[in-house]
């Protein structure tokens, strides 16, 4: 278990090419995933919580349907084919994680889930939530009702942002492809990268376009977008190969991409040149919790100010001043009336079923 060992990475999204799961006949590769689940379930045992990216609902459902192209002829071939596919792939994986006595939790969403603020807000929730309760989420995009210029189209970009949205600390990308090289690695002394401080554009250079297998989209320009996304977020991402059984679990060759340990990365996203809507005042007591990397609970909160909505950037400022920014999970007027209030004073308050905090750690930068 080298790769991502538990103690050094709680949380990890394994992303799963087209070409592992799927045959050239169109069966799904079943004693692969059967291994693979091996491989997660021995994870979760030593406390690792473990999310997949699952591709393959294309390939597996264009051949289902006798498609040209591997369904990828038209927008509506394709989206017939993943309609077609996602359903075996989700009762496949449903299978070869209860053989192991796990659970299975599938997530289908689209760029705009991730992109969004307030809907990358659930979406984050709902991840977190399934790690917590010891499933293994399974995610793919929504491919049958995205539509074109809406699309990440690779799943290599959509486990990056997956990683972030979890606040995971590693990603695998498992493909036909054992990481990166120096140029085409069809051409005579291609030399294999093992490691990639940073990525300029040196490095985006030696990315050579298309998929080998032609099965999947994400070819290496997608995985180094991933590689920058992921790292930016505080995950480090490795590219590995896939094909020899428990890749999970064997020290297979991989190009690591490492995380940049400078700004808090994964809050970048964050702080992305946006202004605050509103501020939420902190007690003393609060203010110290954030600077421990909690989430920000309302027992803690003095006073709102500002016009701000569910998933709006805020300050939070501490009696000194201001201590952090985030998402924050409440519009203002809500914020308000929870001010001070305990946890379990939520629900009657709001008279909904409350989130976890007002501003949660994953969400949140400190300054
Ligand atoms: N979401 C696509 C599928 O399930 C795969 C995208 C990709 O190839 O990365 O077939």
């Amino acid at each position: 278990m080298s790769l991502f060992p538990p103690a050094a990475c709680p949380r990890l999204i394994v992303k799963i090419g087209s070409a592992l799961l799927v045959d050239p006949e169109g069966g799904v590769r079943r004693a692969w995933l059967e291994g693979i689940a091996q491989d997660i379930a021995a994870r979760t045992a030593a406390g690792q919580q473990v999310a997949v990216v699952s591709s393959g609902a294309i390939a597996l459902g264009a051949r289902r349907l006798g498609l040209a192209k591997g369904g990828r002829a038209s927008l509506e071939d394709a989206q017939a084919a993943a309609a077609t596919g996602q359903i075996a792939l989700a009762g496949v994986w449903a299978d070869v994680l209860a053989a192991q006595g796990l659970t299975a939790a599938q997530m289908l969403v689209t760029l705009g889930d991730l992109e969004e603020r307030r809907r990358y807000l659930n979406a984050a929730a709902t991840l977190g939530r399934l790690l917590q309760l010891g499933t293994v989420p399974v995610i793919n995009e929504n491919d049958s009702v995205a539509t074109e210029e809406i699309r990440f189209g690779d799943n290599d970009r959509l486990a990056a942002r997956i990683a972030q949205a979890a606040g995971a600390h590693g990603v695998v990308l498992l493909s036909d492809i054992d990481g990166l090289y120096d140029r085409n690695p069809a051409q005579p002394g291609a030399q294999h990268i093992p490691r990639v401080e940073r990525i300029d554009a040196g490095i985006e250079a030696m990315a050579d376009r298309g998929s080998a297998s032609g099965m999947g989209s994400g070819g290496m320009v997608s995985k180094i977008a991933a590689a920058r996304i992921a790292n930016a977020a505080g995950a480090a991402l490795a590219i590995a190969s896939g094909h020899a059984p428990h890749p999970l679990s064997t020290a297979a060759r991989h190009t690591l991409f490492v995380a940049e340990r400078t700004a808090p990365a994964r809050k970048a996203w964050l702080a992305g040149g946006l202004t605050a809507a509103g501020t939420i005042h902190v007690d003393a007591g609060a203010a110290h919790a954030l600077t421990e990397g909690r989430s920000l609970l309302a027992a803690g909160a003095t006073r709102v100010e500002g016009a701000f909505a569910r998933g709006d950037l805020v300050a939070i400022a501490g009696p000194a001043g201001p201590i952090a920014r985030g998402l924050s999970e409440y519009d203002a007027v809500e914020a308000a009336r929870l001010l001070g209030r305990r946890s379990d004073e939520h629900a009657a308050l709001l008279g909904y079923a409350p989130r976890a905090a007002l501003v949660h750690r994953n969400h949140m930068a400190l300054l």
